[in-house]
Order: structure tokens, then C-alpha cells, then sequence
């Protein structure tokens, strides 16, 4: 999720390093900072806001030959300088950078603690850096005490570390965050995107889970963390930066489309208690009480966020059998709303600054009801502001149109069911192991889904001049279709409308004919029969039918001419999975129609006006 820059060689390390970080800034991080390291000694300055703000303070620093930097897109604890990394040990000898996740974070500082380390921070990261020290206090061998601390840490990583006590070396290590080595000429720079190197090098190894490597000025050793050695072929980086940027795909919104296997394992990522069948979640916990013995949940939203929302008040009442209402943001303001007690309230945006959303939840905390939020942004005003919530880890999100926010925030208020119901008892410990297992399985099928768009690009090919679209659903596919419409609006200018899809025959239909493609959502679940006899009815009047299905049976066959098959899954959890070849049809019929999918017309990122 964050930038890492460090460098080793004769050219001054703090300007190559800024140099590098604002080439990852684009992505809209939170904070940077930065470590060099001189004379067996370490400084490091951090600050939260933009490289420039750093750069200004480190202008007129001493050149240095070695060091880190970062800018960080924060998952624990608040943006601001303390939290800011690089981060290090009590003694101030050893620095760290670090992107990803440590899961375990908190019993590692409980441990740390009990032996004497004094802690700065509310970060994970800042758990690496004592460990490290713990470890080489032992080993006085910065690699070995790198490899032995990783051993006790879950979770993901990609870390650089320094020390002061070995000037001439840079370790890096990582698992699920990706890193890669720059190889010069007696000068060697590794960072988390070749973006912040190629300036200086376009000859590059690419580091795999697992691994460690230890930089000098002019030796790379690889090795993985079992000490073994790893041999890999450099490899020369041919296309251009902006290419670079959005990771080899034509745009953000492509790259966050395809981003979706990773950020919905972030979203689960330490949650899930297999051998119990349950979830937990940090931020909840103080509150747990209250949310379980809540008479009512109100949700409130706005956008995709509001369709996420209404995914979870299915999910919510079938489930915990807690009474869900939702409400667009806006709309709940104005309009005196009843709050009573035992009333719980979620506020769920991406990006944590959306105004209506805030307003509403000043609101509804004046009214004197708890309210939680379910936020990407760590430290954004929506998260300081309730009391308490859940972050969605989905990482920064560039495209306008928001599709990996919106799985992840499924997959946080799939969490919050299944917490709500197994402490409720209104599922089995049997039922609730039988989700957890499936929400294991979903990254692997959203990559299914995402390794087969050669359909869904033809598809939109032969619908891309059409001037209007109907989405349908039913249940818990409903406000999917709600989402498969608005995507298709903001991003391809083409007017569609979501509805469910037993409500057609009292209104919209009277719209079908040979002109109007309908898109289905026609999954094997508890409302498969009814939509078959829903698709009938647009057949019936020469509507063009896209149907989304689980693999679709003779039936199905005989209805539709274009059939999107994805894989099985629970119900609830199946929106999670329907929603991406939606995205992926906006996307393409956009790109086809000649508009600029990630900055769509008359749109901002996060609407912060009334
Ligand atoms: N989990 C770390 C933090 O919150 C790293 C975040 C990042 O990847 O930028 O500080």
C-alpha cells in the first residue's frame, strides 16, 4: 500500500530517495519520512502531508550514502509524525521501513513490552523494529536478526531496514508486498514500485514472498527465509513511467479491478477465527456489546457506499436477525429522523471525508446513539469521529469509480454479520466455519473471474452505442445491480437503470424492446426460478439479454444469448463476486466509447460538498 525508496551508493541518498518518493505520491499518501545514515549514526525525520513538506525539512542535511524512505498510507494508527515511518528500536540504531500489515502485532508488543522495550507509536510496524533489536542484540548480525524476527510475525510485508552498527548494507525482506531491486553501477536502490527507480536504472530483480536480500553498493544477495540462497536473472524494464504507475494496465480503475483478490484478503486478514467460525475485528472490540445486543442497525451512505449498505441489510437481517435501515446520507438529515435507543449507527465511506456522510453522523451522535465507521482512509474525519469502526484496507483508490472499496466494504460488513450472528446464536458454529471456509476461497475466485474478460470486452463491443441499459436483481443481488448502473453512468455516459427484478413488470418494462439490453444477475440461489421467469419477460418482448450466472444450466441456455458464468459461492457473500464483471463491463464499453475512465466528467473522488 505504501512507497518505499532506499539507496546505497556515492550519490547524495536523501535526494535520490525524495526523488523516488515523489514518484509514488501520486497515489495520495498520508505521510513520508525518511532515514540516512552517517557515521554510524542514524537520522531520521518524518512529517505528516506531502514529499514536498519532507523535502523542505531535509534540504541542507549532510549528504549521506545510505538510506531509507517512505511514504505511508496508514492501516494502524493516525497519520501524524510519531506514526510516520521510518520507525526505530529504543536504541535509535536500527530504522525501519515497512508496507503491508503485522497481524499479530499486539501480543508481539505485549511480549516486547514485559522485556523492556519502550514504545513510540500506534503503528504494527514499529513492533519490527524492537523485534530487531531483541534479535540483534543476540546475533549482532543485521540479516540473521531480520530472518529470526520474521519468523514470529504474521501478516504481510515488504521492509527495508538499516543499521547503524553495518553502514554498509540495506536489508530488505518481504511477503505479500511487492519490492524489487535496482542494480547500478556501484550503487544498488530498492523500492516497492519501478516507478521511484527507473531514473536511475532500468535493470531490476524482482523479489517473490519469502525472500531476503541483502544490498551493498555493489553486490545484491538473495536468499529466502530459510537461508537458502535464491539465484534470479535481472530484468531490464522497457515500458514508460506512466505505465509504471498503474502497474502495466491501462488505467487505475483496471488496476483496482484487478487489485481485488489482494484487497479482499486484506479486508479479511486476521479476522477470521477458522476453528470457531466467527470473526474478529480490533476496532470493534471496546463496543462488541453494544453492537451485538443493538435493536436496530441504521446505516448511512452515500454512493457506492450506500450500495454496499444495502447488500449489508439483507445480509444483516437474514442472518443476525437484527432489523437494518438505510439511508442515503443526505436524505437522513433533513428529514428528523427517529433514533431511539438501542439504536446502533454505521457510517460507511471510502474515503472518510465524503460531507454528507460526516454531517449525518453529527447528527445522529447529537441524538445521543453510538455510531461506528466502516472507512478506508486511516485517520480520515469520518474515522476520528465515530466511536469507534472497522478500516476496509483496500489501499489507496485512484479511479473515480470506486469497485475495490466497494468489495472490501462487503466483505467488512460480511465480517460484522457473521460476528453479530454467531454471538446472537442465530447461526450455528457449524454455519459460521462453513463462511469463514468460503471467504477463504473468494480471492481465488475473483481471480477466476478476472483471467476471463475476452467475453465481457466482445460483449461490450456490441452494446457500446446503446443509449440506455437496465440492470436487474433480486435479494442480495439487488443492490448489485444498483452498483452495476451507477458504474456504467459514471464512467461511460450511458443512462442506466438498477431495479429489482420481480418490480419490472409494474413500471420499466414498458421500456423494453429491441433497443434495450438487460443485464441479469440470475445466480443458483434462493430467487434463481423467479428470474428465470423475469428473464422470460424481456425475451418476450425482444429485449436483448446479458445474464450474470453461476454455471448456467439448459434452461439459462435457451434465455440468453450472452451468459457471464462466474463462480459459486454462499449468498451472502455472492455479491462480492457478481459485481465484478459489472465493473468490467462499465470499464470496457468506456474505454470503447473513447472516455476517460479514471477521471469521469463532473466527478470528484471524495465528494466533500453538500
Ligand atoms: N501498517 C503500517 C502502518 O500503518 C504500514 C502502512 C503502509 O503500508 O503504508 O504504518
Amino acid at each position: 500500500m505504501c512507497g518505499i525508496v532506499g539507496y546505497i551508493g556515492d550519490k547524495d541518498a536523501c535526494k535520490v530517495i525524495v526523488e523516488g518518493l515523489k514518484r509514488l505520491e501520486y497515489r495520495g499518501y498520508d505521510s513520508a519520512g525518511i532515514a540516512l545514515l552517517r557515521e554510524k549514526h542514524i537520522d531520521v525525520t518524518k512529517t505528516p502531508g506531502k514529499v514536498s513538506k519532507l523535502e523542505k525539512m531535509v534540504s541542507g542535511l549532510r549528504p549521506a550514502k545510505i538510506g531509507i524512505g517512505h511514504t505511508r498510507w496508514a492501516t494502524h494508527g493516525e497519520p501524524n509524525t510519531v506514526n510516520a515511518h521510518p520507525h526505530t528500536d529504543c536504541s535509535g540504531n536500527i530504522a525501519i521501513i515497512h508496507n503491508g500489515i503485522i497481524e499479530n502485532h499486539s501480543s508481539l508488543k505485549t511480549k516486547l513490552t514485559s522485556l523492556g522495550h519502550t514504545f513510540k507509536s500506534q503503528t504494527d510496524t514499529e513492533v519490527l523494529a524492537h523485534l530487531i533489536e531483541e534479535f540483534y542484540s543476540r546475533t549482532e548480525n543485521l540479516e540473521m536478526a531480520v530472518r529470526l524476527a520474521l519468523k514470529d510475525v504474521n501478516g504481510t510485508f515488504g521492509i527495508v531496514v538499516l543499521s547503524a552498527a553495518e553502514p554498509d548494507v540495506l536489508v530488505a525482506a518481504r511477503r505479500g508486498s511487492p519490492l524489487l531491486i535496482g542494480l547500478g553501477d556501484s550503487e544498488n536502490l530498492i523500492a516497492s514500485d519501478a516507478s521511484a527507480l527507473i531514473r536511475h536504472t532500468r535493470d531490476v530483480i524482482y523479489m517473490h514472498d519469502n525472500e531476503i536480500a541483502v544490498i551493498t553498493r555493489t553486490n545484491v544477495s538473495l536468499k529466502n527465509l530459510d537461508d537458502e540462497a535464491v539465484e534470479r536473472e535481472a530484468e531490464h524494464l522497457t515500458f514508460d513511467l506512466e505505465q509504471i504507475e498503474k502497474g502495466g494496465f491501462a488505467h487505475f480503475m483496471l488496476k483496482e479491478i484487478n487489485e481485488q483478490p489482494e484487497t479482499v484478503l486484506n479486508a479479511f486478514r486476521g479476522r477470521l477465527i477458522d476453528d470457531e467460525g466467527v470473526s474478529k475485528m480490533g476496532g470493534l472490540r471496546e463496543v462488541e456489546e453494544k453492537i451485538v445486543n443493538a435493536r436496530r442497525f441504521v446505516i448511512l451512505a452515500c454512493g457506492t457506499s450506500w450500495h454496499a449498505a444495502l447488500v449489508g441489510k439483507y445480509i444483516l437481517e437474514q442472518y443476525a436477525q437484527i432489523p437494518v435501515e438505510v439511508d442515503y446520507a443526505s436524505e437522513f438529515r433533513y428529514r428528523n429522523p427517529v433514533l431511539v435507543e438501542g439504536d446502533v449507527v454505521w457510517a460507511i465511506s471510502q474515503s472518510g471525508e465524503t460531507l454528507d456522510t460526516l454531517a449525518a453522523l453529527r447528527e445522529a451522535r447529537q441524538r445521543g446513539v453510538p455510531v461506528y465507521g466502516i472507512v478506508n482512509v486511516v485517520g480520515s474525519t469520518i474515522a476520528r469521529e465515530t466511536d469507534a469502526g472497522v478500516y476496509i484496507h483496500a489501499g489507496p483508490e485512484i479511479g473515480v469509480a470506486s469497485t475495490k472499496a466497494f468489495t472490501s466494504q462487503l466483505a467488512v460488513l460480511n465480517l460484522i454479520n457473521l460476528l453479530v450472528a454467531r454471538r446472537r446464536k442465530t447461526i450455528t458454529a457449524e454455519q459460521g466455519k462453513e463462511i469463514v471456509e468460503e471467504m477463504h476461497r473468494l480471492p481465488g475466485k475473483i481471480r477466476q473471474i478476472l483471467d476471463n474478460t475476452a467475453q465481457i470486452e466482445a460483449i461490450a463491443e456490441e452494446f457500446k452505442e446503446s443509449r440506455n441499459f437496465l440492470y436487474l436483481g433480486r435479494g442480495v443481488n439487488f443492490p448489485v445491480a444498483l452498483e452495476g448502473a451507477l458504474k456504467l453512468k459514471e464512467i461511460s455516459y450511458i443512462h442506466a437503470e438498477g431495479y429489482p427484478a420481480a418490480e419490472m413488470k409494474h413500471g420499466p418494462i414498458a421500456l423494453i424492446d429491441e433497443n434495450m439490453p438487460a443485464v441479469f444477475i440470475a445466480l443458483r440461489d434462493s430467487t434463481y426460478d423467479k428470474i428465470l421467469s423475469n428473464i422470460q419477460e424481456v425475451r418476450a418482448r425482444k429485449g436483448n439479454v446479458i445474464v450474470i450466472a453461476n454455471e448456467a444450466d439448459g434452461r439459462l441456455k435457451e434465455l440468453a444469448e450472452h451468459i457471464i458464468e462466474i463462480p459459486e459461492t454462499l449468498e451472502i457473500l455472492s455479491p462480492i463476486l457478481s459485481v465484478i464483471p459489472l465493473q468490467l463491463l462499465s470499464y470496457y464499453m468506456a474505454v470503447k466509447r473513447g472516455c476517460n475512465v479514471d477521471q469521469p466528467r463532473n466527478l470528484a473522488k471524495s465528494v466533500t460538498v453538500e
